[in-house]
Formats: C-alpha cells, sequence, structure tokens
C-alpha cells in the first residue's frame, strides 16, 4: 500500500515537472517590467552638458522606461534573470552585508533640531512657484534645521529667512550646475559642525519629527547612508582612472528627489572627493548627477553601503500607494508628474484637491493640527 501510494506521488510529482518545463519552455515570463524608477537620473544626463551619450549608463537603462526591452530567449537565460533580480535586492556586489531596512531601530541617541542641517536645494525660477509652499509648511516650524541652496538673489525671500544660501552656481538644470549646488551644500554642512546632513528637493515635504526619530536611532558618528534608490539594480557606470583609462564601476545611490541623508562620522571620510571643489572633478570621472556622484562616493570609493529605507518618497514612485494612515511615521513626501499623471499623496481634506494639489497644506494641518491657517474642524 504504502509502495503504491509513494510510486504514485513520485508519478505526480514527475508529471507536474514536467509540465512546469513544458509551459516554462513554450512561454517563458517576460523578465521584470520595466519600472518608471532610474528616469529622473537618466533625465538629468539629457542636457546640453550631460549628453544623453554619458557612457555607463546602458545597464542602468535597460530597467529604465524608454529602453528596449530585452528578449528572454532560453530558460537559462530566464533563470538567469530571476537570479540577478534576487541578487539585485540582496546583498550588494562587493559581499558587503545590505542593510535591508533604515525604519527606524531603538533609539541609539536623543536629536535636536540643531543637530541635523537640511539642504532644500532650489533654483530662482522655483522660489514662488514651490518654495513659498514648503516655508508656509513644514520649514515654518523646522526653520533652524532648513538652508535653502539657490542660484540667484531674492529680496523677498531673503526677508523670510535668514537661511538661504546663494550659491553662484548656473541656474541651468545642467549635471554641472546641480553637482555645483551639491558641493556648496557639502562644504556648508561641514563647516556647521552639525551631526547629520540630509539633502532634499523644493518638491518635498520634511516631516522632521520621524525625520528625527530615523536619525536618532544610527550613531551619527558611524558611517551612515540613508536613503531609497531610484532603480531596482546597482547603476552601471564608468569611472575614468586616468586620462585614457576608464573602467566598469557598479553602485547604489539613494535618489536626491526622495531626499537621503549621512552621518557626519561618514560624510568626513567623503571629504577627499566632495570637499572644495572635488565634488565637481568627483562627478567628472563618472559623468553622472549629483546624487549618483553621492553614491559612487559612499558605496564605490569607501565601500559604505546605502540604508534602504522606505519613508523616503520622491514623485517617481506612485505616492496614491503610502496609506493615509502611515503618513506620520513617512519622512519625505513629493508631488509631480508620475507615468504622465498628477502624482501626489492621497489625504483627505482639509483642501480640495484643486486648492491644494500636491497635498501638503492637508499633510501639515494633519501632522500640525494646532497651526493657525489650518481649519479646525479639518477631518481626515
Ligand atoms: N533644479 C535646479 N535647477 C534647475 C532645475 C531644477 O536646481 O534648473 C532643482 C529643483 O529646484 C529641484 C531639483 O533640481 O530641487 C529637481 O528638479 P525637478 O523636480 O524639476 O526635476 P526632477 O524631480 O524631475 O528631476
Ligand atoms: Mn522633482
Amino acid at each position: 500500500m504504502l509502495k503504491r501510494c509513494g510510486r504514485r506521488l513520485l508519478l505526480a510529482l514527475a508529471g507536474a515537472l514536467l509540465a512546469c518545463l513544458l509551459v516554462l519552455t513554450a512561454d517563458p515570463p517576460p523578465p521584470p517590467v520595466p519600472a518608471e524608477r532610474g528616469r529622473r537620473a537618466l533625465r538629468s544626463l539629457a542636457g546640453p552638458s550631460g549628453a544623453a551619450t554619458a557612457p555607463g549608463l546602458e545597464a542602468a537603462a535597460a530597467g529604465a522606461p524608454g529602453a528596449p526591452v530585452r528578449e528572454v530567449r532560453s530558460l537559462s537565460e530566464y533563470f538567469s534573470l530571476l537570479t540577478r533580480s534576487r541578487r539585485d535586492a540582496g546583498p550588494p556586489p562587493g559581499g558587503a552585508s545590505r542593510p535591508a531596512d533604515g525604519r527606524p531601530r531603538p533609539p541609539a541617541e536623543p536629536l535636536a533640531p540643531s543637530d541635523v542641517f537640511i539642504a532644500v536645494k532650489t533654483t530662482k525660477k522655483f522660489h514662488r512657484a514651490r518654495l513659498d509652499l514648503l516655508l508656509e509648511t513644514w520649514i515654518s516650524r523646522h526653520e533652524e534645521m532648513t538652508f535653502i541652496f539657490t542660484d540667484g538673489e531674492d529680496e523677498a525671500l531673503a526677508r523670510r529667512t535668514g537661511h538661504v544660501v546663494n550659491t553662484n552656481c548656473s541656474a541651468a538644470h545642467s549635471r554641472q550646475a546641480l553637482s555645483c549646488k551639491m558641493a556648496v551644500e557639502y562644504d556648508r554642512f561641514i563647516e556647521s559642525g552639525r551631526k547629520w546632513f540630509c539633502h532634499v528637493d523644493d518638491d518635498n515635504y520634511v516631516n522632521v519629527r520621524a525625520l528625527l526619530r530615523l536619525l536618532g536611532s544610527y550613531p551619527h558618528t558611524q558611517d551612515v547612508y540613508l536613503g531609497k534608490p531610484s532603480l531596482d539594480r546597482p547603476i552601471q557606470a564608468t569611472e575614468r582612472v586616468s586620462e585614457n583609462t576608464v573602467r566598469p564601476v557598479h553602485f547604489w545611490f539613494a535618489t536626491g528627489g526622495a531626499g537621503f541623508c549621512i552621518s557626519r562620522g561618514l560624510a568626513l571620510k567623503m571629504s577627499p572627493w566632495a570637499s572644495g571643489g572635488h565634488f565637481m572633478s568627483t562627478a567628472e570621472r563618472i559623468r553622472l548627477p549629483d546624487d549618483c556622484t553621492i553614491g559612487y562616493i559612499v558605496e564605490a570609493l569607501l565601500g559604505v553601503p546605502l540604508v534602504r529605507c522606505g519613508l523616503f518618497h520622491s514623485h517617481l514612485e506612485n505616492l496614491q500607494q503610502v496609506p493615509a494612515s502611515e503618513l506620520h511615521e513617512q519622512v519625505t513626501l513629493s508631488y509631480g508628474m508620475f507615468e504622465n499623471k498628477r502624482n501626489a499623496v492621497h489625504i483627505k481634506g482639509p483642501f480640495s484637491v484643486e486648492a491644494d494639489p500636491s497635498r501638503f497644506r492637508s499633510v501639515h494641518c494633519h501632522l500640525y493640527p494646532d497651526t493657525p491657517w489650518c481649519p479646525r474642524t479639518a477631518i481626515f
């Protein structure tokens, strides 16, 4: 009886295996659908000085929209793709173990707002269109932490806050201009003596309470690079090592549009490649945008792995998927366009989508209901 059952089971298993193989051979599932991620970094290269022909992006572009989707021709190729996407989600190349999730852990050290330096990158044409909204919302609560890096004089802005840094960088959206701003942000942070450096764009909402909780769970003297990658695999770049020599390099980087943070301990180690004029020359070495250059210095040159944190959000992801009930835990939010549609977090009132398209005012009233301009009867 037992023998017959065993034989039947064996036959059934063999049949199932054969069926699986047939299905896979006849119709191999497509490789992972190219995500929206990566567009930002790739688009940043399209300017006149960051020609789209920049070397080294080919492999990364294979996972980006608009790039040709590779056909999977054989079963072994399909399995190797699966293995690769598993590897991408796992430890980084080089074997260093990758911290899996940057959710706040038990507190490591109490942090005061004045321990953190938040650099907001902007440009003169966005002072009214974007920055005023931030000044009315999250920055109004945290002026001592926030420094605005821009490229043009603005008396109205200077009257509102003393923390404006005119970088004198070009106002172009070129790779060089953006790296120029990041270089000034880095130098100002080092001068400030603060424990943490965080960089955000002018379309980010920063939930400072959540940020302090997160940063307070890591010692600032250790090497910590926190943020969210925008690609689903390490970026493949070409590193210029001498006049005539280049070599491939791959590393993860936190997308600048979601914001990222770096501990003082790590920032000090970055100095040979980031301080003074060095950030610009390092960026030239890989010919990639500012946020990629940070990843290159931290991961590729210093061997410190990015701590991925799902609490940072850029408009390169579907922001509607951030649960309204968990808004108070999120460290950054954003708004903009995603797959040609308006992209913002989903939150009910107190302001309509027409009155508050970014949803930042509604989020702010949710987090700080005592704000004078928030309706008293706010319903969320
Ligand atoms: N930016 C800039 N100079 C420019 C255009 C943009 O410094 O000429 C800044 C902008 O203020 C923002 C960041 O670069 O902080 C990203 O710009 P944007 O959100 O327009 O582009 P994306 O998120 O699509 O990269
Ligand atoms: Mn943006």
